[in-house]
C-alpha cells in the first residue's frame, strides 16, 4: 500500500467543484471514481493551524497553535511565527514511521524548520530564506535545488498588486514543488506522501476580485479572470502528471480552509479603544499599528486582527504591563462577549478557547471572534473612522477564508460517492489505510473502512 495526500491550500467547492470544475478534468476524474465533497475546517480555518490539526489529530487548543503567530511563553506583547518545533503533537508520518512505513512530507504547514522523520521532508512557506535549512536530510536541499533550481517556498508580496509577476510566480512555484513530488515519489519510494502547494491560496489573496462574481467589488472579463482559470487549469496538470506517477496509490486531495468575498473591515481594537478597554498614547491620524501607539499599562483587552479576532485581556501579574485586577477576568470576559456580538454584524460568533477545545495549551486568547460568519475581517490596526466598513482598509484583500475546503478519497479501498468530512478525518484515514491504530485522543473519522 502507499499513499498520497494533495494538499491544496484555501481551494473552495464553489472553484473546484463548479465554476472551475472544466478546467480540471483530472480533479473531476478523480472525483467521479472516488469520494468527495466539502471538507469542514477547524477554528479558526487558518493555514497553519488547520494543517497542523489535519495531519495530527488535535484541535488549535490541543496544539497551543491559534494562527501563524504565537505570543511568547512570558506571554509578553509580541507575536512570533509558529514553528514545527512549537508542536508537541506526532503527526501522520510519526506515527508511520513507528511501524516501520516511510514518509515524504512535503511543504506542509507547519513545518520549518525541518524535523527528523522516517523519510524526507521540505519545509513549508515559513521558510525564512536564503541560507536556511529546508529539507530534511539536510543534504537533500542542495541535491534538489541542483535539480530543481532554488527552493520557491512562497510567492513574495503576493498582496502587492503587481499581477504580473505574481502570476509568475505562481506558475513557477507550482511547477518546481509538483516536479519536486514527482522525483520524491519515484526516487525516495516512500510509502506514504504528503504534499501542500500554497498556490491557490496565493491566487485568491491576489486577485480575488477579478474571479468571484459574488464579490462587491467584482469586475467582470478580466484579463485576471481568464489567468485565475488558467492557474487552476495548470494546477489540474500537474494533479494529473502526478496521479500518472502514482498509479495505483489511495490518493487524497484535501484543502485546509475555503475560500469567500469579504464584505468589510471590523475595526475590532478601535471598538474596544471606543469602549474604554483600549488606550493610546496619541490618536492616529490613519491606521496605525496597535503596537506603535497602545499604551499597555492603561489598557485592559487588546486584539490581533486576521480573518478572526483574538482578543486578550491585558491582566496584572499574568502580562508585562498588566492592568486588568486578576479578580476582574470571568466579568471583563462576559462583558467584552457581549459588546463583540452586540456590534459585530450579523453571524459573528464569540467563544472561549475552553468552550471550543479538548484542552488549553499554549498563550491562548481569552476570547475568539469571527465577524459575520467569515464574511468581515477582523483587522488589528487602529485609527479607522469607522468601526465596521466595507471599504477596505489598505494591506485587506478581497478574499477571506471560509469554513469549507474540498476533499476527494480515490483509490485503494475508497468507494464512490457524496460526503461530508471534517478536517480530521484525513489524518484518521490515513492512518487507517496503513492499519495503524489512531489510539487516544486522535480525532476524526476513518472513511477508508466506511466504504
Ligand atoms: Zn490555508
Amino acid at each position: 500500500m502507499r499513499a498520497l495526500l494533495l494538499g491544496l491550500d484555501c481551494v473552495p467547492p464553489a472553484l473546484a467543484f463548479d465554476r472551475f470544475a472544466e478546467a480540471m478534468p483530472n480533479l473531476s476524474a478523480l472525483r467521479a471514481r472516488g469520494l468527495s465533497g466539502p471538507l469542514r475546517s477547524v477554528m479558526p480555518p487558518i493555514t497553519v493551524p488547520a494543517w497542523a490539526c489535519m495531519t495530527s489529530g488535535r484541535d488549535p487548543g490541543e496544539l497551543g497553535v491559534y494562527g501563524f503567530r504565537s505570543r511568547p511563553r512570558d506571554r509578553g506583547y509580541d507575536l512570533r511565527l509558529v514553528r514545527s518545533t512549537d508542536l508537541r503533537a506526532k503527526r501522520v508520518w510519526d506515527r508511520l514511521g513507528e511501524v516501520g512505513r516511510s514518509s515524504a512530507a512535503l511543504f506542509v504547514p507547519p513545518s520549518s524548520p525541518p524535523t527528523p522523520l522516517r523519510g524526507v521532508m521540505a519545509s513549508c512557506f515559513l521558510t525564512p530564506g536564503e541560507g536556511a535549512a529546508w529539507t530534511f536530510p539536510r543534504a537533500k536541499g542542495a541535491e534538489w535545488e541542483a535539480r530543481f533550481g532554488a527552493y520557491h517556498a512562497d510567492v513574495r508580496a503576493f498582496r502587492a498588486g503587481d499581477l504580473e509577476r505574481i502570476f509568475g510566480e505562481l506558475h513557477a512555484m507550482t511547477a518546481q514543488h509538483f516536479a519536486l513530488a514527482r522525483h520524491v515519489w519515484s526516487e525516495d519510494r516512500p510509502d506514504f506522501m504528503a504534499m501542500v502547494e500554497m498556490g491557490p491560496d496565493r491566487l485568491h489573496h491576489a486577485a480575488w476580485d477579478h474571479l468571484d462574481p459574488a464579490s462587491p467589488r467584482y469586475v467582470p472579463g478580466t484579463e485576471w479572470e481568464a489567468r485565475g482559470r488558467g492557474y487552476y487549469a495548470a494546477l489540474d496538470a500537474e494533479l494529473g502528471r502526478l496521479l500518472d506517477a502514482v498509479g495505483d496509490a489511495a490518493v487524497i486531495v484535501a484543502s485546509d480552509h475555503g475560500a469567500r468575498a469579504c464584505e468589510g473591515a471590523f475595526a475590532v481594537n478601535d471598538l474596544l479603544r471606543r469602549e474604554g478597554w483600549l488606550a493610546l498614547r496619541e490618536t492616529p491620524s490613519a491606521p496605525r499599528p496597535l503596537r506603535e501607539v497602545v499604551d499597555w499599562p492603561r489598557t485592559r483587552a487588546w486584539a490581533e486582527g486576521g480573518y478572526y479576532a483574538r482578543v486578550f485581556l491585558n491582566v496584572a501579574g499574568r502580562e508585562p504591563e498588566g492592568a486588568l485586577p486578576a479578580a476582574q477576568t470571568d466579568r471583563a470576559t462576559a462583558e467584552l462577549r457581549q459588546l463583540l456580538l452586540a456590534e459585530g454584524p450579523p453571524g459573528t460568533l464569540v467563544a472561549s478557547p475552553t468552550e471550543l477545545y479538548g484542552e488549553v495549551r499554549g498563550e491562548a486568547p481569552d476570547l475568539l471572534a469571527i465577524f459575520g460568519d467569515l464574511a468581515w475581517r477582523s483587522v488589528g490596526t487602529v485609527g479607522h473612522h469607522a468601526i465596521a466598513s466595507r471599504d477596505l482598509p489598505a494591506g485587506v484583500d478581497g478574499a477571506n477564508h471560509d469554513w469549507d475546503g474540498v476533499v476527494v478519497m480515490s483509490g485503494g479501498p475508497f468507494g464512490r460517492g457524496a460526503i461530508e468530512a471534517s478536517l480530521f478525518d484525513v489524518g484518521r484515514t490515513l492512518l487507517g489505510l496503513f492499519g495503524v491504530e489512531a489510539g487516544p485522543g486522535w480525532r476524526g473519522k476513518d472513511w477508508s473502512e466506511t466504504t
